[in-house]
């Protein structure tokens, strides 16, 4: 490519708001531009980046035996009816009308989409395993998008399904995609961790997230300093004593609750489709048991509450008849400015609620993220404790370490949520009907883009892995005015493209200084610069993650690239 021609648009002052080195650095070196709040253009470089990813990611996908297919970004909005969400999912959910009045969303996940695929199309257990992925836009209107295309609300994921007629067959179909995933990271050139997103204590390994190792990082990683213990801190097990909660099991029981005698039950109970609650409590209301769970990954005003008595059946409309009843105005609901008629019992450990809910121990249940402290005020309630550095580990192994990541993918197994809720069955060997039991996997490539660049980059700019460089070389005719310099890089051009080589080549009129400044910004693993020596066939090679320069004749440039 002659840069000439080519559109770098390199920026020297960047936004305010771009506060992490990768967001500044996809901004100055010309690879995205915003064009909304959380929405992004991706200029050439970017995309090149973008499709290497998405290659790397193609190349192990097939190689596990998932299949690609190109599910639509609009979706009925019905099908999310079907699947108990489209109230859930809260305000994350992009909605829209067609010209007839008929309600769509557009796509943040496609568990639904896909379901529905399967189930009219696959019938019998011949048919399965399958596994089916797509690489493709998503839409989340995330409350704080924020580091450029690392929490955008418009993002390139993707996404794989799996189908399976038995739990063992769901655990490899699991197990192929977790060593997928792992290669695809390896080769992306991350430092990263798989840890467990689901609980120590209550889970087994029914969720894992993929965290490339940064301190800029939104998630914070306990691990075990001794063992392979690591965890996502949402979920890490709560390391204090329940005080408030064992009081609350003890209420529990002396209200003869039939079926909940135990946290553990209660949650059980709830049996709710949602998919995180980051607060439950536990009030009487004239000295009836009512429950409040507020939802955690959505505004904090949705509220959502449930009757014990009745068993869960009840749940009032949200959230403005909980706040009636609780006669509170704002999100925050404690014992502050409530009526004489309720009485606060307990607070729940939000925690528990968190595992007991999402956990891999109801399967189905995804959640949705949320991150004490990012998404809600741990302090306000000082009964609960997460999980601390210096801690011991929960498999007993070594002190707890904090560390800081960006989740660039997930893994997680479903089960049988979506496939019961929209009818996906097939017929067992025995002819007997059976709700196929699924899986769910997602890698966010615009997100692990991002998450290479602010693991790559010096003072100088972008220092790109090899795999995922948008060209190989940048071959810089240092002088164009000097006629030696100008044919010889001209040839070299030639030859190296005729090596296969992706070659983004500096034919500008510019001076040398300003070529070397952008070809450090830019970050091309090797530089080739056809200077004052070009008469006598003489360039210089310089490698941008080191800085190890040298030159080279031309004839042994080649043996010298391998
Ligand atoms: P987060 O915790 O960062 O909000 P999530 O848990 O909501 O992510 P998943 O539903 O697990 O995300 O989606 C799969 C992958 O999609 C994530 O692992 C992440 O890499 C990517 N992703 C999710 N949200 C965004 C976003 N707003 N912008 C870019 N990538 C995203
Ligand atoms: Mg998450
Ligand atoms: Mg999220
Ligand atoms: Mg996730």
């Amino acid at each position: 490519m002659k840069q000439s021609s080519y559109f770098i648009p390199t920026m020297r002052d960047v936004p305010a708001d771009a506060e992490i080195a990768s967001h500044q650095l996809m901004l100055r070196a010309g690879m995205i531009r915003q064009t909304a709040s959380g929405i992004y253009s991706y200029l050439p470089l970017g995309k090149r980046v973008l499709k290497k990813v998405e290659e790397i990611i193609r190349e192990e996908m097939d190689a596990s035996g998932a299949i690609e297919v190109l599910m639509p970004a609009i979706q009925p909005a019905e099908l999310w009816e079907e699947s108990g969400r489209l109230g859930d999912y809260g305000p994350e959910l992009m909605r829209l009308k067609d010209r007839h009045d008929r309600d769509f969303v557009l796509g943040a996940t496609h568990e639904e989409v896909i379901t529905s695929l399967v189930r009219d199309d696959v019938k019998s257990y011949k048919k399965l395993p399958l596994n089916l992925y797509q690489i493709q836009t998503k839409y989340r209107d995330e409350r704080r998008p924020r580091f450029g295309v690392l929490r955008s609300r418009e993002f390139l994921m993707k996404d794989a399904y799996s189908f399976d007629t038995s739990k063992e067959g769901l655990d490899v179909s699991y197990e192929k995609m977790y060593n997928a995933y792992t290669r695809i990271f390896q080769r992306c050139g991350l430092e990263f961790r798989a840890v467990e997103a689901d609980s120590g204590a209550i889970g087994g390994t029914d969720t894992h997230e993929f965290m490339v190792l940064t301190e800029v990082g939104e998630d914070t990683i306990a691990y075990s300093d001794q063992s392979e213990f690591a965890a996502n801190i949402e979920i890490a097990p709560v390391q204090a004593e329940y005080t408030k909660s064992s009081e609350a099991a003890e209420v529990l029981t002396k209200v003869e609750t039939p079926n909940v005698r135990t946290i553990e039950e209660l949650v059980g109970f709830f049996n709710h489709p949602a998919d995180l609650m980051i607060k439950a409590m536990l009030f009487l209301v004239n000295d009836e048991p009512v429950v409040v769970l507020v939802r955690g990954d959505h505004e904090v005003n949705e509220i959502k509450v449930k009757n014990l008595f009745d068993k869960g059946v009840v749940e009032l409309a949200a959230p403005e008849q909980a706040k009636q009843l609780l006669n509170c105005e704002t999100g925050y609901i404690g014992p502050i400015g409530l009526p004489a008629n309720v009485k606060v019992v307990a607070d729940l450990a939000v925690q528990y609620v968190v595992n007991g809910v999402c956990g891999a121990n109801e399967p189905g249940y995804h959640f949705q993220n949320v991150n004490p402290e990012r998404d809600f005020e741990v302090s306000t309630y000082a009964d609960l404790r997460l999980i601390q550095e210096g801690d011991p580990s929960p498999d007993g192994k070594g002190t707890i370490q904090f560390a800081k990541g960006i989740e660039v993918g997930h893994v997680f197994k479903l089960g049988t949520k979506y496939s019961e809720a929209l009818g996906a069955s097939f017929l067992d060997d025995q002819g007997k009907s059976q709700p196929m039991i699924m899986g769910c996997y997602g890698i966010g490539v615009s997100r692990t883009v991002a998450a290479i660049v602010e693991q790559s980059n010096d003072e100088n700019g972008l220092v790109w892995p090899t795999t995922v460089a948008p060209f190989d070389i940048h071959l810089i005719a240092i002088n164009v005015k000097d006629e030696a310099q100008l044919n010889l890089a001209d040839k070299l051009y030639d030859e190296l493209r005729n090596s296969r080589y992706d070659v983004l080549y500096d034919e500008r009129p510019e001076r040398a200084g300003v070529k070397f400044k952008d070809a450090d910004l830019i970050g091309l693993p090797i530089r080739i610069g056809v200077g004052k020596k070009a008469s006598e066939g003489i360039v210089e090679v310089k490698l941008r993650k080191t800085g190890e320069m040298f030159e080279v004749s031309v004839e042994e440039l080649n043996e010298k690239l391998n």
